[in-house]
């Protein structure tokens, strides 16, 4: 029997970036993770973040991108949704950590006397702290990969980077490695790839006292043995061990790729591992399929946070994944709310190219009535709709205007003057209150009404969806509503809460108060994402669309 791992002998992975942001540690973190676990290893993934909020959840998402919200109902970084797509690894909230939560943990010890008669400071306090929520996440797991955000250089992230320098001399050397990820630009001009980025960033980590172990070279050319050399000698990094990550066309092709280059070789290499060949084969499947469409759909996204695509991680990965599934590529067609909203006629145009319209959750009043109309379009067109969390409110203020007579509903969140405000605060929600971590957050259980399109994705009748909001369906108007052909086909189990709603006559129209791209993977992927594209397939096909 395999002995079951604990703290002592689990193995720690490092990962920091340099040159600039936005390289993939993300990708290049869980897709290291997929390797390992491919090959027999249990494993999990952490982030922690150098920023002084305790979490992200109080962030624009211009700022930030998406809060990925996980089952417990912490609201963290956007790379534990690629942990979570590209592993079984589930995260929690010790998953992610922040300089603001160490900070503020710190700070209260303090105020409670815990390090009476000392001073206290960033070392060794700090990074005391730091290194007891790595360690913490090895009870279990054969390797913890642990991404640092930042780039080396910021002085934000220096508390991070001692605190796992340290840990160096705390781990049994066989057991602990760093892997720094650069970039490897390419000169159009003398047709050349240059290693200088690469050198100073390395150097810039033996400044703080980390010499790299693993090299992953972001490049959009193949690297030769001459540069390899060049990259190995200048940064104290075996040849073996300097790993270009090439440009793919598809981030799932990231863990096979890097495999083709022999991560996984080094990685057990270098943590005394056996030397396990990695099944990726679920990968190459994945890849094959999105390689070679049978064909092609549409869908408007109706939002209003698109100057960053990565407000919508998730959502664009689930879309994508029932694409996978149904052996078609997905387009998206970004709409802005408020200019559907200003000049509607140019939006709906845009929308009258979509095969399906989605409505994705968000904050505030801004194109709110873009979204509504959005609704109204594909209601009354018999477009396959999609409302998720904001995008169900949309969709039942939309049906209580255009179906219900009840021409001034609207949500409290946008106008508390309206005589109907059929989505309105939840009891147990106070508006003067704290901000950060208040809402209805983490996964709760609906119970599916049979005869509906929820159940025919979901084929269950309990499912189990992680929510973000504060904003419920009005219970004094379900009556009224039902009555009025709005079909509720999910519901909390004790009855109180709506959780889906549905139109019947109707090729399919579904929203949820949750958000199912949470849980969406490429070899997982969400139903009601399954179900969706297969619908706007449907009415691709009989559009006559090739
Ligand atoms: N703003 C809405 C609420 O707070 C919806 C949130 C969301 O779409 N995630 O209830």
């Amino acid at each position: 029997m395999k002995k079951k791992s604990s703290r002592k002998n689990a193995k720690f992975i490092f990962v920091t970036g340099g040159v600039l942001s936005s390289l993939g540690k993300g990708i290049a973190a869980a897709s290291m993770g997929s390797i390992l676990e491919s090959a027999g290893l249990k494993i999990t993934l952490m982030k922690l973040d150098p920023y002084i909020n305790v979490d992200p959840g109080t962030m624009s998402p211009f700022q930030h991108g998406e809060v990925f919200v996980t089952d417990d109902g912490a609201e963290t970084d956007l790379d534990l949704g690629h942990y979570e797509r590209f592993t079984k690894a589930s995260m929690r909230r010790q998953n992610n950590i922040t300089s603001g939560r160490i900070f503020n943990d710190v700070i209260q010890k303090e105020r409670r006397g815990e390090y009476l008669g000392a001073t206290v400071q960033v070392i060794p306090h700090i990074t005391d702290e730091i290194k007891k929520h790595i360690l913490n996440l090895a009870s279990g797991n054969d390797v913890v990969i642990c991404e640092i955000g930042g780039t080396v250089g910021d002085i934000e992230s220096l508390p991070f980077l001692e605190a796992i320098r340290q840990l160096r001399f705390e781990i049994k050397p066989n057991n602990l490695l760093y892997v720094h990820l650069t970039l490897v630009p390419y000169m159009e001009a003398s047709d050349e790839l240059k290693t200088k980025p690469t050198q100073h960033s390395v150097q810039k980590l033996r400044e703080i006292g980390i010499q790299p172990d693993i090299l992953l070279c972001r490049t959009q050319r193949k690297l030769n043995k001459e540069i390899k050399r060049k990259i190995s000698m200048f940064s104290n990094v075996e040849e073996a061990a300097v790993i270009p990550a090439m440009d793919v066309k598809s981030i799932y092709q990231v863990p096979s790729s890097l495999q083709k280059e022999g991560l996984s070789r080094v990685l057990q290499r270098k943590l005394g591992l056996p030397v396990v060949d990695p099944d990726l084969g679920v990968w190459d499947k994945i890849n094959e399929t999105v390689d070679n469409p049978k064909g092609e759909v549409t869908i408007g996204v109706v939002g209003k946070y698109l100057g960053l695509k990565d407000s919508y991680k998730s959502l664009v990965e689930a879309l994508t994944h029932g694409g996978i599934h149904n052996q078609v590529k997905v387009n998206l067609n970004w709409v802005d709310s408020e200019t559907l909203e200003q000049a509607s006629e140019k939006g709906l145009q845009t929308l009258k190219k979509c095969d399906g319209v989605l409505v994705p959750g968000g904050f505030g009043e801004r194109g709110i009535e873009g979204k509504i109309l959005a609704v109204n379009y594909a209601r009354l067109n018999k477009v396959p709709y999609f409302g998720i969390c904001l995008g169900m409110h949309c969709a039942v203020i939309e049906f209580a205007r255009g179906v219900g007579k009840l021409d001034r509903a609207n949500s409290a969140e946008f106008s508390k003057k309206s005589p109907h405000l059929i989505i309105d605060l939840m009891s147990d929600q106070d508006e003067k209150g704290d901000k950060g971590g208040t809402m209805r957050l983490g996964e709760y259980p609906c119970v599916i009404r049979k005869n509906s399109f929820a159940y025919r994705a979901y084929g269950n009748r309990e499912v189990h969806e992680r929510h973000r909001h504060r904003y419920e369906f009005n219970n004094k108007y379900r009556l009224q509503l039902e009555e009025a052909g709005l079909k509720i086909s999910g519901i909390s189990p004790n009855g109180n809460l709506v959780e889906i709603v549905e139109l019947e006559d109707h090729p399919w129209f579904l929203a949820g108060q949750f958000h199912p791209e949470f849980k969406s993977s490429p070899r997982e992927p969400h139903p009601l994402f399954h179900n969706f594209i297969a619908a706007t397939m449907k009415y691709r096909s009989s559009n006559d669309k090739p």
